[in-house]
Order: structure tokens, then sequence, then C-alpha cells
């Protein structure tokens, strides 16, 4: 059995590897336009922070082995043709015409299956200047080398990326340093607006801006300007030149599917290749997956594009299995993600809220922070949780999650809870563990679960930050309660609205200072001293609140307000 593959990143040598160990006999080749296979490009910005020391690291098998042409050859018995592009595929024939862009030669390789694994193109957007010297994309292992060497150099003073997505945004955390600054150019009004709600985004934003970035928001990157050299020396934003030494364009990729188009297979709505739940295009002996196939989402069952390597990977096993006889299917995917940034563990399974709310859904939604660990063990951190849920039944739509503390152990359970479309009382009844290190006695996600129960059950009225700034836009009669301890309140102070302050072990002798004709609503650091303070004003004013979340919310509002 010949089988060939197109594409050497991760798909590929994925669906290589899987079927040498089930069929130990197949004539397996891999071709690349590129000279270097199998990498993780997703440590790209790890390298570019110094956490992954050398570029080879991100070639290496976990036993130390650099994944080359002779490591595949050797090791795996696999053919590996780097340099070499497919240009077009004859089906009736079942042959792929190549060509060696080191020798031009042009041949063809006869194939009983084939499989596409053609990835993403970059999108190039149409800014003048952007051929200069010194500005790059980053996908590849050359470009991010030449990044690194050019910063070790210190020829770069300053660094503007354009595209504040989570490339974008793990690429200017990895960057960002008092040597060197950073410009982060986004043409929408707020970061991460693919990837994450409003609300959760503001949290990474704020993180930025406390860092350092200098973050241009609703940005027109109009061109980029060279010096005499033909390297970029400044780009020209919303008619402001700015002087700058590398640029980094992060703006996303589409779908690869030019030879699946050309050999007459559906691409689907969304532009990527179409396939069935077996990896199969409309043609039985071509497969596809990566970056290059869309998948169906777990929560609405439509077509989505959501290129991971996560999925990838997972994949690359459908394709070789089945190829190799074992009937396999691919799942729906949750578009689960995650990143790590300017200390922040942030990510989203499922539905956003604006996403839901287009597609139909009633949706309730909570805001809430809590504890990774007990506060008494000597590491722990913030973590808030936004559940989306459909508000009648509790089934949850979609999550999101942000917070130094660990973040993503969360987001793992609630994609499960989502997979299995579970409720919010399913999460509420988890039987999760619990020690010091690893959790509070009741888990910050159960603790979500519990607000989001008392917001649809009504048990206090709940405010959301964004709510809060529109009443303060409106200006309403509102009064804010900060129940937080006097140390607490100095060192992180409510910005952008007038306060009263009575510390929560105060307010039942002082509650009468609080105005009787406000809306009152309260504030402490995570929102759980707010809500234990909103319960008991409920018994002596009209009308009374908290802000979800707290603080750790609502600070990321305070400049917005123009503090
Ligand atoms: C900086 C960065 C960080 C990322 N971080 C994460 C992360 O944290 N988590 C996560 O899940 N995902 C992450 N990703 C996404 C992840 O890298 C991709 O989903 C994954 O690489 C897709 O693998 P693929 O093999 O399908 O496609 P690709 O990696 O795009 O590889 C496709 C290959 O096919 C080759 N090719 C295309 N056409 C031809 C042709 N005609 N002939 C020969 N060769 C061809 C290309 O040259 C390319 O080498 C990140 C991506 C980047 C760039």
């Amino acid at each position: 059995m010949k089988v060939v593959i197109i594409g050497g990143v991760a798909t590929g040598p994925k669906v290589a590897a899987r079927l040498r160990r089930l069929s130990p006999e197949a004539d397996i080749t891999v071709i690349d336009k590129g000279s270097i296979v199998s990498y993780g490009s997703c440590g790209l910005p790890l390298f570019l922070g110094n956490l992954v020391p050398k570029i080879e690291d991100l070639r290496k098998t976990s036993a130390g082995l650099v994944r080359d042409t002779q490591y595949f050859d050797g090791t795996k018995g696999i053919k590996v043709l780097t340099q070499t592009e497919a240009l077009a595929i004859d089906r009736a024939k079942k042959k792929v015409k190549v060509r060696s862009l080191e020798k031009g030669e042009v041949w063809e390789l006869d194939y009983d299956y084939l499989v596409l694994a053609t990835g993403t193109k970059e999108v190039k957007p149409p800014i003048p200047g952007l051929e200069a010297q010194n500005v790059f994309t980053v996908r590849h292992l050359d470009a991010a080398a030449q990044i690194r060497d050019l910063i070790r150099e210190k020829k770069v003073k300053h660094a503007t990326i354009i595209g504040a997505g989570l490339i974008g945004i793990e690429v200017a955390d990895a960057l960002n340093s008092p040597r060197l600054k950073v410009m982060l150019c986004e043409s929408q009004p707020r970061v991460l607006a693919k990837l994450l709600d409003p609300d959760i985004a503001l949290l990474v934003e704020d993180k930025m801006l406390k860092r350092g970035v200098d973050l241009r928001l609703n940005c027109r990157v109009q061109k980029l300007e060279k010096d005499e050299e033909g390297k970029v020396c400044g780009v020209v934003i919303n008619d402001e030149k700015i002087a700058t030494d590398l640029v980094i364009v992060a703006v996303g990729g589409q779908p690869e599917v030019a030879l699946a188009r050309e050999a007459g297979l559906t691409i689907g709505e969304t532009g990527a290749i179409q396939v069935n739940q077996r990896m199969q295009t409309d043609d039985p002996f071509i497969y596809a997956g990566g970056d290059c196939v869309e998948q169906i989402n777990t929560v609405t069952g439509h077509k989505t594009f959501v290129p991971l390597a996560s999925t990838a990977n997972k994949q690359g096993r459908v394709i070789a299995d089945n190829i190799a006889g074992i009937p396999s299917e691919f799942p729906a995917i949750s578009a689960t993600t995650a990143f790590q940034a300017f200390d922040l563990n942030v990510g989203r399974t499922g539905l956003g809220e604006a996403q839901a709310k287009e597609l139909g859904f009633e949706v309730l939604t909570s805001i809430s922070t809590g504890l990774d660990a007990a506060h008494f063990y000597p590491v722990h951190g913030a973590v808030t949780l936004k559940l989306i849920a459909e508000k009648a039944t509790g089934r949850l739509l979609g999550a999101q999650v942000c917070g130094i503390g660990e973040a993503i152990k969360r987001l793992d359970v609630l994609a499960t809870v989502l997979k299995f479309k579970g409720t919010i009382k399913d999460i509420q009844g988890l039987d999760l563990s619990y020690a010091p290190p690893f959790a509070t006695a009741i888990d910050v996600l159960i603790h979500a679960a519990n607000t989001w129960e008392n917001k649809q059950k009504g048990v206090v009225e709940t405010i959301t930050p964004f709510e809060l700034m529109e009443m303060l836009n409106r200006k309403e009669n509102i009064t804010l309660v900060d129940v937080r301890e006097p140390e607490e309140t100095k060192a992180n102070p409510v910005q952008g609205a007038n306060t009263v302050v009575i510390p929560l072990g105060e307010l039942r002798k002082r509650y009468e200072e609080i105005p009787q004709d406000s809306h009152v609503i309260t504030v402490c650091e995570l929102g759980i001293r707010g809500y234990d303070a909103a319960c008991f004003l409920q018994s002596k004013f009209p009308r009374v609140g908290f802000l979800e979340g707290g603080m750790s919310t609502w600070g990321a509002l305070g400049y917005k307000l123009g503090k």
C-alpha cells in the first residue's frame, strides 16, 4: 500500500507515525515545501520568550531525538521529502505531481491513499511596505530564530505587532521587557475579539496595559516605512508615524485548499476542505485533516473552522486508523482553546455569549472569581470563570476562564461537561478532588455554578462589570458599597465611581450610612463578600445587587472610564 501525505508539520507526521505502527509494510512518503518538518509551532512564542532555549528543542522527541528526515527514515521507515511541493493531483490515475524546490525537477508519486495535511496559508494584510526586512510572521522556525537573533544582538528597541489575537498576544508577552517596547496594533475595539467575550478579554487587556504594552485599539496600520538598507524603520498608524525596528504580522491564516479545489474536492462553507467523520474527502482514496479541514461544532452541530494542533493530531490518528482498516471517526469539537500570556492562564470552550444569543439561545451568564487553592496554601491564585448556559434548562453552552491561578484545569472539566451535554446542575454535582494545594473545599468551578444558579433563581440581584459601566455612563443613582478591609481598598481603590467604604464586619452596625434612595451595589475583591453583603442589605434597602467577580473584573474597566 502506497500512502502519500502532503504536509509535514503536525497532521502529516501524526498520520505517518500511527500508520507505520499499524501497517509495517506500508510505503509511506511525506512531502513538504519547507525544509524542516514535524515541529511544535505552538512553542514558537515560548522560544521567543526564552522559555525554550534552542530552536531544535521544538523539533525533538521527548527522548531528545531531532525529528529530521534521517530520524523518520531510520527510526520509523518513513520517507520524508522536504523542499518538495505538490503541484497537482490526478485522481483518476492516483498520482501526485511534485516539484523539488531545490533542483526544479518535476515527477509523479503514485498513491493508493493520499492525505492532505496542507494546513493554513498566511494572510497578508494589504499594508504597503510589508516586504521590508525585519518584517515577520511567527509560523516557521527560521523566522522565529531570526527574530530572536535580532533581539539578542540588541538591534531591536521597539517592536510592532499587528493583530491582538492569541498569537499576537503570546508574542507580545514573549518580547515585552524593560529593554524592548512592544506596540500591539489591533483594528478591532478590543483584544481577542474572535476568542473571548469582551468582559473576559478585558482582563487580558488590563494586564497587558499594566505590564507596559503600548496597546493601540481601533488602530489602522496604514503603511510600513523602510530605511536606505531596506529595513523597516517606522509604522504609520492612524496618520501617526512611530519609529520601530521590528514588525510581526499576526493576523491569522486561511485554510490552504488550492490543491484540493483544483482536484475537484468539495470546499465547505467555511472555506476549508469538507470531510466526513472518517476524515475522507468526497474521494474515498483522499483523506484530509488538520488546519485545512472544517469541523463540526459540538453545541450547534454547524460546520466550523478552528485550526488547532490538538485537533490536527487527533485527526491524524483517525486518518491512519481508517487507512489501516480500523474504522474510526473524529467527533465534533468544542473549539477548546487555551493560552498563557502576562502570567494569565486564559481559555474558552464552546460558544461565547454573543454567539449563543445570535443562534437564538436564551442565555444566562455568570462571572465569578475564586481561588485555585486554599488561601492558606503558600501558592494560590485567582481564577475568573464565565459560564454561559441556557437560562431555562441550565444546559452549558460555553465557558471562558482567566486568571493567574490554575484556570485551565477548570476549563478542561467544563469542556468535558459540554461534550456530554451537561448542565449547571451537573457541574454543581461533580465529585471534584480537594486538598489545599489543588482547590478550595468547594472548587472555584462549583462555586461558579452555584453563582449561576443563584442568579437564575434570583436569590439576589447581580450586576456584571459591563452593566455597571453602562449604569455609570447613564449617571444612574447608584451607591457602590465597598465591603473590603481598609488595606485592600487602599491598595486597589474602586476606580471610576463614587463609593461608600464599610468593611463587611461593620456593615450590620453601619449600614445606615448608605443613602436610602439609591441603587446599592456591593463590591469586594472577588465577589464573595459582596454577595454576602448584598444578601444582608436586601432587607434594608429597596434595590440591592452585587458586582459579579468584584474588583477582579471591575479593575479592568476602571481605565475605560478614564480614571
Ligand atoms: C505561533 C503559533 C502558536 C500556536 N499555538 C497553538 C497552541 O498553543 N495550541 C494549539 O492547539 N494550536 C496552536 N497553534 C496552531 C497549530 O500550530 C496548528 O493547528 C498546527 O500546526 C496545524 O498543523 P497542520 O499539520 O494541519 O498544518 P501546518 O502546521 O500549517 O502544516 C502544513 C504544512 O503543509 C505544507 N504544505 C502546504 N501546501 C503544500 C504543498 N502544496 N506541497 C507541499 N507542502 C505543502 C506547509 O508548508 C506546511 O509545512 C499555534 C500556531 C502558531 C503559528
